[in-house]
């Protein structure tokens, strides 16, 4: 493909020209832009996980507190 700022042909599938270093449109728009959407997409499932896990670990705490304050309630009546 043709470089737009100098001219020079580049062979086809190079991300950037041979001579002047100008990125080159097709795979330069696509290749960074898919490997941060991927990107995002995995640290949101790493965020995901980790909220999960603070979920289910706010869910102990609940279960234990309600526990708790029935065993104290039955103990002071
Ligand atoms: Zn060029």
């Amino acid at each position: 493909m043709r470089c737009p700022t100098c001219g020079t042909e580049n062979a086809a599938g190079r991300a950037q020209c041979v001579r002047c270093g100008t990125r080159l449109r097709p795979t330069a728009a696509r290749g960074p832009v898919a490997r941060s959407a991927a990107g995002s997409a995995e640290a949101e499932a790493v965020l995901m996980a980790g909220l999960r896990r603070d979920l289910r670990r706010l869910a102990v705490v609940a279960v234990v507190v309600v526990a708790v304050a029935a065993v104290l309630g039955a103990l002071l009546r």
